[in-house]
C-alpha cells in the first residue's frame, strides 16, 4: 500500500472538542472520522484494524460452535412489547413512527429478535443445544458519548446467544465462551480480567464482565492483587493471574485494602474499560416469548439461554487507550493495519535508495507481509518518522544511503524503540 495514494493522511490539528485519547489519536493518525457525538466512520487504515478485530472474534466464536447470522437493526414495537422492553428501554432506544403510524425502533441488543427466530425453528430437545451470533451495529441513545470509540451511540457489537435444554449444559458452554473471550482479548493485545457484575438471573449468580485495567476507564473494579492480568509495557513487566477474585464496584462486597475473600491477600481498586459481558439468562426471555421445546420424556419446557456480548469498536478504542505513548499509537501485532511501515528518504524517484526500497517492498509482499510504504518524495525525513510513530505499525523498515552502503535496511520496533541493521538478503529470514 502506497502512503502517497492513501486516503486519510495524518493531521497535526485536533478537533478542540475531543477529550478521549483514543479518538484524538485515531483522528490525528487518519484512522477515524467523527460524524457527531458518539458516531464514527472508519477510514482505510481504521477499517483494516476493525476488520482484523472482527476476524479474530469470528475465528474464536466459530471455534466454540457459534453459527453466524445477521439480524435486522430495524425493530417493531410489537416484538419488544412481548417482554415489556419497548417501554423499559425507552430512554436508551431510538424509537420513531414509521409510515402509517407503526412504531419502529433501532436495536439496542437482540434477545427479542433472536428468540423470535428460534421459536420459528425449534420444537424438540433434538434441536438443542445451538448458538447463534452476529456482528452488527447497535444503537443506544447514550447520555455520555464523550469517550471516543469507547462509548458510541452507534457501535459495533458481537452478540452470541446460546440455547440449551438444561442448566448444566448452559453452565458448561458458558465456561467455554469465557475462555474464548480471554483468547480474543489477548490476541487483540488486551489482558482482560473476569469481573463479577450485576445482571445474573439465577439466584446469587452474577454476570461476568471482561475488564481491561487502564486509568482512563469509566468503570471502577476491586480485584485481588494477585489477579493482575496485563501485558508488559516498556518499563512495566506483565503479570500472571494467581487468584481470580474481582468485582465491579456496583456490586462489590469489599473495598480497597480489605483482605481478598478468596486468598486473603490485599484487595486493590482500579479503573477499567468493560470490553465484554456475558450472562446466564435462564428463561428470562424464553418464558415471556414462549420459546419451548418438547423434552425427552414428552414435557414442554422453556429453553434455557445464555448471552454473550463484546464490542469490536470499543475494543479498538481500548487498544489505543492501553497501547500508546506521547508519539502515537503502538498497535499489537495481530490487529495492526499492516505488518511493516517501509520508509525511504528519497527525494528523487530515480535514486538508488528508491530502487532499493521498491525491491524491499516486493520482497516483503512476495512473502505475504502487508506493507505500508511511505513513498512520498516531498516530505522531510523528520515528518516521515513522526508519522510512522503516530500511525503505530509495530515494525518500521528504513532504506537510506547509509543502510544501502551496507546492502542493508534498518529495522526499528515501535514498542521497544530498539533498532538493528539487517542485510536485505537476510530480511525475510530475520522477520520469520
Ligand atoms: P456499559 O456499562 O459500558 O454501558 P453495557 O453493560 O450496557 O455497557 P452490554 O449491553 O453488556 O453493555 O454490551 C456488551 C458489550 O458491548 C460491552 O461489553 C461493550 O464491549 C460493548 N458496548 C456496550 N455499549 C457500548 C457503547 N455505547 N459503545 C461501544 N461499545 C459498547
Ligand atoms: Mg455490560
Amino acid at each position: 500500500m502506497l502512503y502517497s495514494k492513501l486516503f486519510g493522511k495524518t493531521s497535526k490539528t485536533m478537533p478542540s472538542d475531543e477529550e478521549a485519547i483514543n479518538s484524538q489519536l485515531l483522528i490525528r493518525a487518519g484512522f477515524a472520522h467523527k460524524v457527531m457525538s458518539g458516531v464514527w466512520s472508519y477510514l482505510p487504515l481504521g477499517l483494516r484494524v476493525f476488520e482484523k478485530i472482527k476476524d479474530i472474534v469470528r475465528e474464536e466464536i466459530n471455534a466454540v460452535g457459534g453459527q453466524e447470522i445477521l439480524m435486522s437493526a430495524l425493530q417493531s414495537k410489537e416484538l419488544w412489547d412481548e417482554t415489556g422492553r419497548w417501554e423499559s428501554l425507552k430512554e436508551i432506544m431510538f424509537q420513531f413512527e414509521g409510515r402509517g403510524g407503526a412504531w419502529l425502533g433501532l436495536s439496542t441488543t437482540h434477545e427479542e429478535p433472536v428468540v423470535d427466530i428460534a421459536r420459528a425453528k425449534i420444537s424438540s430437545y433434538k434441536d438443542l443445544p445451538f448458538a447463534l451470533y452476529q456482528i452488527q451495529d447497535k444503537f443506544r441513545n447514550e447520555p455520555r458519548a464523550k469517550s471516543g470509540l469507547l462509548r458510541g451511540r452507534e457501535f459495533s457489537m458481537k452478540d452470541l446467544y446460546s440455547f440449551h435444554a438444561t442448566k448444566e449444559d448452559l453452565d458448561g458452554y458458558y465456561e467455554k465462551v469465557k475462555e474464548a473471550y480471554l483468547r480474543i482479548f489477548k490476541r487483540c493485545g488486551l489482558e482482560a480480567m473476569v469481573v463479577e457484575a450485576s445482571g445474573g438471573v439465577f439466584s446469587k449468580e452474577h454476570s461476568h464482565e471482561f475488564q481491561v485495567l487502564v486509568e482512563t476507564g469509566e468503570d471502577t473494579i476491586f480485584y485481588c492483587e494477585k489477579n493482575v492480568r496485563r501485558p508488559g509495557l516498556p518499563g512495566r513487566p506483565g503479570l500472571d493471574t494467581k487468584c481470580d477474585f474481582a468485582q465491579n464496584k456496583e456490586i462489590a462486597e469489599v473495598y480497597a485494602g480489605d483482605k481478598c475473600p478468596k486468598c486473603g491477600r490485599k484487595v486493590l481498586i482500579g479503573k477499567a474499560i468493560e470490553v465484554g459481558n456475558i450472562f446466564k439468562l435462564g428463561t428470562k426471555y424464553s418464558k415471556p416469548m414462549n420459546l419451548k421445546f418438547m423434552s425427552k420424556d414428552g414435557k414442554e419446557q422453556a429453553v434455557i439461554m445464555g448471552c454473550y456480548g463484546l464490542g469490536p469498536s470499543r475494543i479498538l478504542g481500548a487498544i489505543v487507550e492501553v497501547w500508546h505513548d506521547d508519539k502515537g499509537i503502538i498497535w499489537p501485532e495481530e490487529v495492526s493495519p499492516c505488518c511493516v511501515h517501509l520508509l525511504d528518504l528519497s527525494k528523487d524517484d530515480k535514486s538508488n535508495v528508491r530502487k532499493a526500497a521498491k525491491k524491499v517492498c516486493e520482497i516483503l509482499e512476495k512473502a505475504e507481509w502487508e506493507v505500508l510504504w511511505d513513498d512520498r518524495l516531498d516530505v522531510s525525513a523528520g515528518e516521515k518518522f513522526a508519522d510512522a510513530d503516530l500511525i503505530g505499525i509495530p515494525l518500521r523498515i528504513l532504506v537510506s544511503e547509509k543502510t544501502l552502503a551496507k546492502d542493508s535496511v534498518e529495522l526499528k520496533y515501535r514498542q521497544s524503540g530498539k533498532a538493528e541493521i539487517v542485510k536485505i538478503k537476510d530480511l525475510i529470514k530475520k522477520l520469520s
